[in-house]
């Protein structure tokens, strides 16, 4: 099953009603592209910067602009979404920035690391510019929480791209700028941060956590970590509805976009894109081929009168079994 899966996966994916829902793969090392073409993604959704640390801190931006261009040489011609370092939380010893802190997952991570340490973002956003030149690249943030994070951010990466121009760099391609939501304050602003950026990636991992308030690490509180809790099936559908009305396309590249109990979820809250892990993508392509969106929709619908997750998890579920 799993040969035939693979076998049909390079085709788009398309629901029965005509709806084409992009399926890109996460990728975190240099050594996972070739998996890429061959899982059938079409592009990465979110290639995270946070190991390219680990294998070595100072991480100069010429050696993080090789990685980032064989990534972008992998892909091509489709779209790598390529995210900004997002130390702290669970992400990288929390001696790389010097400091402990009480609550991690509340304290000095992702953008916020980045806005403070200006030389160490602007290699990034460099390295990452310099990869467009092979391929189309979309630049994204994580941890938003205000619209004035964006801001900043994109006047770096504008004044970087400036400086490449000066320095002699035509760019042919072009660069998407965007937000992971991932954080409630973010989701709830989705229609103020829009303006800002071209699409949206809704980080659910962080998101489930943050919304109810239950460390995504902590087994103790395993049973609450529930994806399909109403509030969080809420947020998502403000996000698209928000990004839609502004021309923003919206993705999802955390856990739930891997998981085809969920897709039935995902298609009706009318996502564009979701990216998974590389195992998963062939699994989510032949989901959302058996299914119709407008089906789809009116399963959200009926799902959010629900107020329990695990009642709404059943209802995708049988309807997953029910359709493939
Ligand atoms: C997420 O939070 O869903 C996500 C994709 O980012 P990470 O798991 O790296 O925090
Ligand atoms: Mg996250």
């Amino acid at each position: 099953k799993e040969a035939k899966l693979l076998a049909g996966s390079a085709a788009p994916a398309i629901t029965k009603d005509g709806r084409r829902i992009t399926v890109g793969a996460n990728a975190e090392f240099v050594e996972e592209l070739p998996h890429i073409r061959e899982c059938g993604a079409e592009g990465v959704g979110l290639f995270r910067t946070e190991f390219l640390y680990l294998e070595d801190p100072e991480a100069p931006e010429d050696r993080l602009t090789d990685a980032y261009i064989q990534v972008v040489k992998a892909a091509s011609p489709n779209l790598v979404v390529f995210r900004t370092l997002d130390i702290g939380g669970d992400k990288l010893d929390p001696a790389y920035k010097g400091e402990d802190e009480q609550n991690p997952f509340l304290g000095w991570r992702g953008i916020r690391v980045s806005l403070a340490r200006p030389k160490m973002f602007r290699e990034q956003l460099r390295a990452m510019l310099r990869a467009s030149l092979h391929g189309p690249v979309g630049i994204m943030y994580p941890m938003v929480c205000s619209v004035r994070e964006v801001v900043e951010a994109n006047a770096h990466l504008a004044e970087c791209r400036r400086e490449l121009e000066e320095e002699g760099l035509v760019f042919t391609h072009p660069v998407q700028r965007g937000a992971m939501i991932e954080i409630p304050s973010a989701a709830t602003i989705a229609d103020l941060l829009a303006p800002h950026v071209d699409f949206f990636s809704i980080g659910t991992n962080d998101l489930v956590q943050y919304t109810l308030a239950v460390d995504r690490v902590n087994e103790r509180v395993g049973d609450l970590y529930q994806p399909t809790h109403p509030a969080v099936l809420r947020l998502i559908r403000n996000v698209v509805e928000a990004a839609h009305q502004k021309g923003v396309w919206v993705g999802i590249c955390g856990e739930m976009a891997g998981d085809v109990a969920a897709t039935p979820l995902l298609v009706g809250l009318g996502l564009d894109e979701l990216s998974a892990s590389s195992g998963q993508v062939a699994r989510v392509k032949h989901a959302i081929r058996q299914l119709d969106a407008g089906e789809c929709a009116r399963l959200v619908q009926e799902s959010l009168l629900e107020s329990e997750a695990e009642t709404i998890h059943e209802r995708a579920l049988e309807f997953a079994l029910h359709h493939y």
